[in-house]
């Protein structure tokens, strides 16, 4: 069977059981929005405790407060609710084992057409990963479309235990 069909078929068993009424909240009912990584071994909702439909989740290689993880939380907050922000990154990302002259030298032995557009993404890769989230919550804090009001919360996922260990908490 191939991904795909895999893929299908367990859709025709979620919609068979599927456990929520038709009236959901698109609203998060926590007024919470997560920003975290893509990272296959991430549960998000599960580490922190959220459900269906009480969180906005942005995602993306690092949990990184990239120009789109910046509209996303404006859309989150300004016009959905949201009323705090959870900035997840975490240990052993793939982000922090690599720099942006390693991004461009991977692409460019696939095929050096790549190296020159490459070199122009910013590929946001992790040098200390707690100055990392400070950063990141820093620049949620100061991003101008963003209510003052926003609660912003900093944190490292541990995945090889599920826990969350506060940064920008534990000062
Ligand atoms: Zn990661």
């Amino acid at each position: 069977m191939s991904e795909l069909e895999k893929v299908l078929a367990a859709n025709a068993e979620y919609v068979d059981a599927y456990p929520y009424p038709e009236d959901l909240p698109h609203r998060p009912t926590r007024k919470i929005a997560v920003l975290t990584c893509m990272d296959c071994r991430l549960e998000p909702d599960n580490a922190l405790g959220l459900a269906v439909p009480e969180a906005n989740y942005i995602r993306n290689a690092g949990g990184r407060a990239s120009d789109d993880a910046l509209r996303s939380l404006v859309v989150s907050t300004r016009l959905l609710g949201a009323e705090e922000i959870f900035v997840v990154q975490h240990l052993d990302c793939g982000m922090s084992g690599t720099t942006q002259a390693g991004i461009v030298e991977v692409l460019a032995r696939e095929n050096l057409t790549l190296e020159a557009p490459a070199s122009m993404v910013d590929w946001l890769t992790i040098g200390d990963p707690e100055a990392t989230v400070r950063a990141d919550v820093e620049i949620i804090r100061n991003y101008p479309l963003l209510s003052a009001d926003v609660a912003v919360h900093g944190f490292l996922l541990d995945p090889k235990t599920g826990a969350l260990l506060p940064v920008t908490d534990a000062d």
